[in-house]
């Protein structure tokens, strides 16, 4: 079974280690080395690589010191080479980065930052999408548009249901309060229940799957016609109705 440690940092940010046999690992979005470095530390890890999915700061704040102490090599986006602090590999959409016999495939999602991407990793099931796709929401658009932001995620919806998701933060329960308060459901009511219990025991709600986020996460539904009859939205486009729901989310 694939084991991936989520390691806390900031206030309510995740990386997260995955390590081969060896001992080799790598680290997705470091926004901090001190809590990595413990985590590596404690499970006796070398860490070989970072992966960036973007250049935001709580993202890639460990970059240089890790690089420092591992000699690691720090992989991003060909987009972001002149934002990502560090990088040695740039990738692009549809290349394939590989850790021993696993083989990422790099997804290019822009609309939170322009040069965002996910690694998706097939053999393990499972998917880093940093702050595009979070578990119920959605990231916001710094630096692109509704439309952007919509064909990424749709990107994302592609992937097969069982796909784990692997997101940039704990912002789960806000999220589902979110929904719950334009769309509700006995779906996402008890889901906030079990949110909250998690939140009690300091627990984290990830991994998500693509299935669930596809039945829950309304960001991913705006081309749900009882979701956009529902908003009063009838005969919007996607694009249209993500904007706005996106719209309400940041006023939330
Ligand atoms: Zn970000
Ligand atoms: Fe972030």
């Amino acid at each position: 079974m694939t084991e991936i440690l989520i390691v806390k940092c900031l206030s309510d940010n995740y990386a997260y280690i995955y390590s081969n046999k060896n001992g080799d690992a790598f680290v997705v979005d470091p926004s901090e080395a001190g809590p990595v470095i413990d985590v590596l530390n404690k499970h006796r890890l070398n860490l070989k690589f970072i992966l960036n999915t973007h250049h935001h700061f709580d993202h890639v704040g460990g970059n240089f010191e890790l690089k420092e102490k591992y000699k690691c090599k720090i992989v991003g986006s060909k987009k972001d080479f002149e934002r990502i602090p560090g990088i040695d590999i740039q990738v692009s959409e549809g290349d394939i980065w590989s850790f021993d016999e696993h083989n990422a495939q790099i997804i290019e999602i822009p609309g939170h930052t322009t040069g965002h991407i996910a690694f998706y990793f097939e053999s393990l099931k499972l998917v880093f999408t940093g702050d595009t796709l979070f578990s119920l929401g959605c990231g916001r658009l710094f630096e692109g548009s509704p439309e952007m932001m919509w064909k990424s995620l749709t990107k994302l919806r592609d992937l097969p249901d069982e796909t784990k998701i692997y997101c940039g933060h704990e912002y789960t329960l806000s999220n589902g309060n979110f929904i719950s308060s334009i769309y509700p459901s006995d779906e996402i009511e008890s889901k906030i229940d079990r949110l909250k219990s998690l939140d009690k025991q300091n627990m984290p709600s990830i991994p998500s799957t693509i299935g669930d986020e596809k039945r829950l996460n309304i960001f991913l539904k705006a081309d749900d016609e009882d979701l956009i009859n529902s908003l009063g939205l009838t005969g919007k486009s996607p694009e249209e109705v993500f904007g706005h729901i996106r719209n309400l989310k940041d006023s939330f």
